[in-house]
């Protein structure tokens, strides 16, 4: 294949993603005021946002950004081995530790990094990785990424995860899920995972990105909800740019596990270290989300609301208690138009389609957080009554 051959390849998979209607466009976002959004000279009120606990733009925290900003300046300047690792880095690690009961914790530059860094360092080439079929798809590329055998079961079924590890017996394995899952917002079954985990001798590492800071006590995620200690899950990861409205994750565990990532795991050794102010920014995030239960309880009182609403206009509506609350309608162009319609409405809540969710299962992926008010939960239960008149 010549270079331009490579450019054709590429703009005939465009054309027919184009020709899917599944053509993918950022928007921008000309403003920002907690959960409402300026685009195309319009008002949206924002219901697609990962800021669950309403800290994306919280004072205190934009305070300590711009007062680390100021003592340490904007770049890192280098890898942490290198000389990129500050004290601001250095207390937020200690501050996740602390917060999810971990010995100990190493910072990424975003989840992806994370999960692909965390299973190169720990698959060896063709060892067996066994997971959830609707897991991120950072976690399913790194195993692959990684040269490991992947074998996925069936969503949240534990005894299907039992049978694909009874066919691998022979090899080391891992088993990674989601703790809630990122377009479903069901919680994965982590009690029965890490029971099989530890008869199988297998490690269980759980992706906490949209866990952490929602569920358990004190926000401490799915796996302490679940009332899972750092031995029956010794690979926790979770992302800092969620509830926690900043940027970047982490990986948590024993000693010897960070100690082996800060090794091994490439996409932490060859990269920049995040910017010391936003470790700092992250440190004051993570204190607001740990101590600030209102929060949780905000966001677990509108989940119920808009639950309710939903269930009286007959909206299809999968089992979900986290801030992820899709409305699976199935059909992708319906759910364009569908999401078209309530942009026009003055609501921002994107389409989700194919390949990011399976086919015939596109959906509004309402996402609600503590910045809302039961007002705007009802308001878009109304704009909401439009569409189901579409689909009746
Ligand atoms: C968002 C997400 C990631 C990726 O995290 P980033 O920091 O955005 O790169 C990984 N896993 C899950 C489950 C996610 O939802």
């Amino acid at each position: 294949m010549t270079g331009s051959d490579l450019m054709q390849s590429l703009a005939t998979r465009v054309a027919e993603r184009d020709r899917a209607g599944l053509l993918r466009r950022a928007r921008t976002v000309d403003a920002a005021r907690s959960v409402h959004v300026q685009i195309d000279g319009r008002e949206l009120l924002n219901f697609c946002s990962n800021d669950y606990l309403g800290l994306a733009q919280d004072k205190r925290i934009i305070k300590a950004l711009q007062k680390a900003a100021n003592e340490s300046g904007i770049g890192s300047t280098a890898a942490h081995l290198v000389c990129g690792h500050r004290r601001e880095h250095a207390q937020l690690e200690d501050a996740l530790c602390e917060w999810t009961g971990r010995e100990a914790a190493l910072l990424f530059s975003s989840g992806w990094l994370a999960n692909l860094g965390a299973m190169q360092a720990l698959l060896a080439r063709d060892a067996v990785c066994v997971q959830d079929k609707l897991n991120h798809a950072s976690l399913l590329d790194a195993a692959q990424l990684a040269d490991a055998t992947l074998k996925r079961y069936p969503h949240g079924n534990a005894e299907g995860a039992a049978r694909q590890l009874a066919g691998a017996k022979e090899r080391p394995a891992l088993l990674a899920t989601d703790g809630v899952f990122s377009m479903d917002g069901d919680v994965a079954p982590l009690r029965e995972l890490a029971a099989l985990c530890k008869r199988e001798n297998v490690a269980l590492m759980v992706d906490d990105a949209h866990g952490l800071g929602v569920l358990g006590t004190h926000g401490t995620g799915s796996v302490s909800e679940a009332g899972l200690s750092q031995t029956d899950v010794p690979i926790l990861m979770a992302t800092l740019g969620k509830a926690l409205g900043c940027m970047g994750a982490f990986v948590a565990g024993s000693r010897a596990l960070i100690e082996g990532l800060t090794q091994f795991a490439r996409t932490f050794v060859y990269t920049t270290a995040m910017p010391p102010a936003l470790a700092a920014a992250t440190c004051e995030a993570a204190r607001i989300a740990r101590t600030e239960d209102w929060r949780r309880e905000k966001l677990q009182s509108l989940v119920a609301r808009f639950r309710q609403g939903a269930a009286q206009l007959g909206l299809p509506l999968p089992e979900s208690r986290t801030a992820i609350q899709p409305i699976v309608l199935g059909d992708t162009a319906h759910t364009v138009a569908a999401s078209r319609t309530l942009e026009d409405h003055g609501f921002l809540v994107t389409a989700i389609r194919p390949p990011t969710v399976p086919q015939g299962k596109a959906r509004l992926r309402v996402t609600l957080s503590a910045a809302h008010s039961e007002g705007d939960v009802d308001r878009l239960l109304d704009a909401l009554t439009l569409v189901t008149e579409d689909t009746g």
